[in-house]
């Protein structure tokens, strides 16, 4: 190692330093005695800065809706005239909506933890667009007469529904309307709704960014178990699922803390520092 050497040279300009550095004593750096506890750095910043700058990020996007285009074409092609029209459904915030703005605007104030007034405060600031890719695939789906319904989990009260009904149109998604929205205002489960579309439809693909946007399977209490079920179901991503990443938020936190949105503790802090850790 070339560290340790360099501390054994005489005291000059460049062990000076190194010692000033090290603030102490001419021996190899030790981890701090607290590396199982530090909960100094914002646990978002990476995640953030990855969503905000990476064009990989982007690129997952494309890849998600042009390989769901592809789908699609093939749902078509195969469609019999006498079944079920072609559907597809999808998810709102980091599937269809880019929320990017809201977790800057997190750093920004010095939060690491998703905050749910700020995010309730953020949604009609009307600064959410459209994902990359987004529009164009939903631009075919309508052009070829696959129906498109949007179902999300949000709770804004009241006005929960107008303010998504509002960012879809904002950003020119089509079928923005009643028949095509489903707010879920008090439950993150999707499986009713998305029953209900697939009594009367031939649903292609669901599409989001959180597995339980696919199945209420994956509404689970651990992390190993979420795993383990996605493992079963290997076959159907690519094919009917269509997934988009998220490292900022989803149900994979509810899997680590028991609830979606933890609060901004160091008990928390240590928590996500535990999984980065041991994985588990
Ligand atoms: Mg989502």
């Amino acid at each position: 190692m070339l560290f340790p050497r360099l501390l054994r040279c005489h005291p000059g300009p460049v062990c000076t330093l190194l010692l000033a550095l090290l603030g102490s004593g001419c021996t190899a750096p030790q981890a701090p005695a607290n590396a199982n506890t530090n909960t100094n750095t914002n646990m978002l910043t990476v995640a953030v800065a990855w969503k905000q700058t990476a064009a990989e990020y982007e690129a997952l996007y494309y890849q998600a809706f042009n390989l769901a285009q592809m789908q699609v074409e093939r749902a078509i092609g195969e469609h019999r005239q006498d079944a079920p029209p072609l559907a597809v459904i999808l998810d709102l915030d980091d599937t269809i909506l880019d929320t990017r703005a809201y977790w800057a605007s997190l750093l920004a104030a010095d939060q690491d933890f998703f905050d749910d007034s700020r995010w309730d405060a953020w949604i009609p600031s009307r600064q959410i667009r459209a994902s990359p890719g987004a529009l164009a695939f939903l631009a075919y789906c309508v052009t070829n007469q696959v129906e498109v319904f949007y179902v999300t989990s949000r709770n804004q009260g009241l006005e929960t529904y107008a303010y998504a009904e509002a960012q879809l149109r904002d950003n020119g998604f089509p079928h923005a309307d009643s028949n095509h929205l489903t707010v879920l205002t008090d439950s993150s489960n999707k499986q009713l709704r998305q029953d209900q579309i697939a009594a009367n439809y031939t649903v292609v693909l669901k599409i989001g960014d959180n597995l339980n946007d696919f199945s209420r399977d994956y509404y689970s209490a651990d992390a190993e178990t979420r795993k383990a079920t996605m493992r079963r179901d290997q076959a159907l991503f690519g094919s009917r699922y269509i997934l988009l990443p998220n490292p900022t938020d989803g149900h994979w936190v509810r899997a680590l803390f028991g609830e979606s949105e933890p609060a901004a503790s160091d008990a928390n802090r240590r928590r996500f520092r535990q999984a980065a850790i041991e994985g588990k």
